[in-house]
């Protein structure tokens, strides 16, 4: 993209919040003003989206709202710098008008969450490698740049400590469907690569490893959202396996502090794929213990085979770690957001989320509960601090 039609953006925050990259790297002398997310209405779309509009970008959020929701967007788009476009990545003449005149595309739209990918493997196949070519070749052709979402589910069965960007991905048979949204993610990455190879088009990987945070959904699978559902509720919370199995969880603050700092420098400087997440795995039933203690729950623990959570055929991914120095070498970045954090927010966004609907029954459990969690403090009876529960009364 040319620097000619990047323009100044002023306002908090400065250029990028990620600043100790080291003064050889090519650093951009403008941040995008015009930016294109895809799945903008969703998890990270959306708290990306945040962070954007309050740094004064215009944004265009492209999103089908399959799995995230215009709700998600209601601060952002108060301040009338943010449009929601409802649409699919899989319609190719509209990414082609919403790429136009924009300076980056974050591609993070695709469908997503493992109870989803085994239940329909032929959609998030087709919608997850049709996507990330109609979006490649889209902005390749407007010449605007791209970052591309891939996943830790590459590496596959990788085991082991500091998975560089160029580690073995070794994946199951593809008639498990459970690969179905590693063999995607492979293909988007192989494209994005070819198209920076035979295109000449501006296009970073990044890969993901276990996102979470506030808004994101427990509806197709994902641990913690599920985990706290199940504690705010005192019913059973639901470990699939043994529960030795771990993951690197990281903070959706720390992924958009990650993508921030790609922006900031150029795309030349930026070209190939960047690992985002933290070193520390955490096993399912220590996250499942720590879940419990923080909700202050009196819920159980259930182990549940995996046969019965995802049917035949399932296969587990390692336990692996990332390295992440290509990107700290970069950019600066490095995670700072803990596991106590992490469970903190999603317990937090979770009650929150009652205060706005609440459901009789939750709610009277929850009144009886003490959480320190939203009130910052010792842990003290504090349901939501200033809000009365009117709609739950009894
Ligand atoms: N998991 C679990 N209970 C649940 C949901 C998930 O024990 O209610 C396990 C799941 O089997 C996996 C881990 O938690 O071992 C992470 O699952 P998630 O779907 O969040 O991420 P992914 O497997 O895609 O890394």
């Amino acid at each position: 993209m040319s620097p000619a039609i990047l323009a100044e953006i002023p306002g908090p925050g400065g250029p990028a919040t990620v600043t100790s990259a080291p003064p050889t790297v090519e650093r951009c002398t403008a941040l995008p003003a015009n930016c294109l997310i895809t799945g903008g209405a969703g998890f990270i779309g959306s708290h990306l989206t945040d962070r954007l509009e309050k740094r004064g970008h215009q944004v265009t959020v492209l999103d089908d709202l399959s799995s995230g929701s215009a709700s998600n967007l209601e601060s952002a788009m108060a301040g009338g710098r943010v449009r929601l476009v409802p649409g699919s990545v899989l319609d190719a003449d509209l990414v082609e008008r919403c790429v136009r005149d924009v300076d980056v595309c974050i591609h993070l739209g695709a469908v997503l969450g493992v109870a989803r990918i085994v239940d329909r493997p032929l959609e998030a196949l087709l919608a997850n490698v049709r996507g990330a070519d109609i979006v490649m070749a889209a902005a390749a052709g407007a010449g605007c740049r791209l970052l591309f979402a891939s996943s830790s589910e590459v590496y596959g069965k990788q085991s082991g400590e500091a998975l560089t960007e160029q580690a073995d991905c070794t994946i199951g048979a593809p008639s498990y469907s459970r690969w179905s949204y590693a063999i995607a993610k492979q293909f988007g990455e192989a494209l994005a690569h070819a198209y920076r190879k035979d295109a000449d088009a501006a296009v970073t990987t990044i890969r993901f490893f276990n996102i979470v945070g506030a808004r994101q959904s427990s509806a197709y699978g994902m641990v913690l959202p599920r985990f706290v559902a199940q504690a705010l509720a005192d019913e059973p919370v639901t470990i699939y396996g043994d529960g030795r199995q771990s993951r690197c969880f990281t903070s959706v603050h720390d992924a958009v502090d990650a993508i921030d700092g790609l922006l900031g420098v150029t795309n030349s400087a930026a070209a190939g794929t960047f690992n985002v997440g933290t070193s520390l795995p955490v096993r399912i039933e220590d996250l499942a213990q720590l879940v419990i203690s923080r909700t202050g729950s009196r819920s159980t623990i259930v182990h549940v085979p995996y046969t019965e959570a995802y049917g035949a055929g399932y296969q587990e991914l390692g336990n692996r770690v990332p390295d992440t120095s290509a990107l700290h070498e970069l950019t600066g970045w490095k995670p700072r957001r803990t596991i106590e954090d992490m469970v903190d927010e999603v317990i937090g966004s979770q009650l929150q989320a009652m205060v706005r609907a609440p459901s009789p029954a939750r709610w009277r459990r929850g009144k009886s509960r003490s959480t320190s969690v939203l009130a910052g403090g010792p842990a003290e009876p504090a349901w939501l601090p200033g809000v009365q529960p009117v709609a739950a009364a009894e």
